[in-house]
């Protein structure tokens, strides 16, 4: 039994780019007559709005995306809302200290905004991390605990030089497993990594196959890292390729109303949106309205595009009818 997931964080109105990812994640699920999670990624709490999960959850509702286990339906994994999920991360962070995995940094507070949500390509995260508090003595550290309240970090290990993976959409993967340095798992405000959460929870969720953006192809590295060394089983992934603005930059507020709820205002019909998906998807070779229920059958993540999209103001047009 396969088991797929859809994880929003309620940071922002869902806009195509999200019910993209929602969409195929969703058929690939369905097409194998597998069970559909959805999980509400708030770990960020000051960054997000419980009106905005709502609103996420009639999105997809309305586009007819539906799912098994939930925030409002409940199931046997819950809870569905990562701020209710403390000590699935507490525990996991224990586990990773009994083996001398994790050292507290006292480095600058830069990252401290960037790790809780799921970063958008290494690039926004700033340069790899050196290592400048890997190797303090106990006794520095306590010292300068007494000061300043650390982050903690993954210490990855010298006996991996890279990581390779095979991606159900973008083929084989290899990246250096230090790509990023020794990355953090809970920020000095004690919120715990977007990278620690999403390996817990989908692996606590039973996750069989993770299908999301690309712009997280470059986090996998560090997730099966971390499924490594909390000797957990790792997911099938498949990143898809990115709605992207004219500026070749990801599909953003700046580049105009592409919110679900803004299409919905406007009056274009959620058949109009999941045609327009499926199109650009490959499943259909001419644009026709379509549920997403009407695509399951004949579902083949092979058919899609593996080159990102350029959303320009004709294909906004043809999005909203006009
Ligand atoms: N919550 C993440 C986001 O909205 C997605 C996490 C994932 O799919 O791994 O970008």
């Amino acid at each position: 039994m396969i088991r797929g997931r859809f994880a929003p964080t309620p940071s922002g109105l869902m806009h195509i780019g999200n019910i993209w990812a929602a969409l195929l994640a969703w058929l690939q699920t369905r097409h194998a007559n597998g069970q559909f999670v959805l999980r509400m990624e708030d770990i960020d709490k000051p960054r997000c709005r419980p009106e905005l999960a709502e609103q996420a959850l009639a999105d997809l509702r309305w586009l007819g995306i539906d799912w098994d286990e939930g925030p409002d339906i409940g199931g046997p994994f819950a809870p569905y809302t990562q701020s209710e999920r403390d000590e699935w991360y507490a525990a996991a962070l224990d586990r990773l200290e009994q083996n001398g995995l994790l050292y507290p940094c006292f480095c600058s507070r830069a990252e401290l905004l960037a790790v809780a949500s799921a970063p958008h390509g290494l690039s926004e995260e700033g340069p790899a991390y050196g290592g400048t508090c890997r190797c303090l003595s106990p006794e520095e550290q306590k010292k300068r605990k007494a000061i300043k309240a650390p982050s903690l970090r993954f210490r990855i290990g010298e006996d991996h030089s890279s990581i390779s993976f095979h991606d159900e959409a973008a083929g084989k993967q290899t990246f250096a497993a230090d790509a990023g340095g020794d990355f953090v798992v809970r920020r000095a405000d004690g919120i715990v990594s977007y990278q620690l959460a999403v390996v817990v929870d989908d692996a606590a969720m039973g996750i069989t196959d993770v299908l999301r953006g690309y712009d997280l192809l470059d986090s996998t590295p560090r997730q099966l890292m971390l499924y490594e060394a909390l000797s957990l089983p790792a997911p099938r992934f498949a990143h898809v390729p990115l709605l992207m603005g004219e500026d070749g930059k990801r599909l953003a507020k700046r580049h105009g109303d592409t919110s679900i709820a803004g299409l919905r205002a406007a009056g274009v019909a959620p058949a109009h949106i999941i045609g327009w998906l499926a199109r650009l998807a490959g499943q259909t070779d001419v644009f026709k309205p379509l549920s997403a229920a009407e695509l399951v059958q004949g579902f083949r993540l092979d058919l899609v595009p593996t080159e990102p999209f350029i959303i320009d103001s004709t294909a906004m047009k043809q999005l909203m009818r006009i």
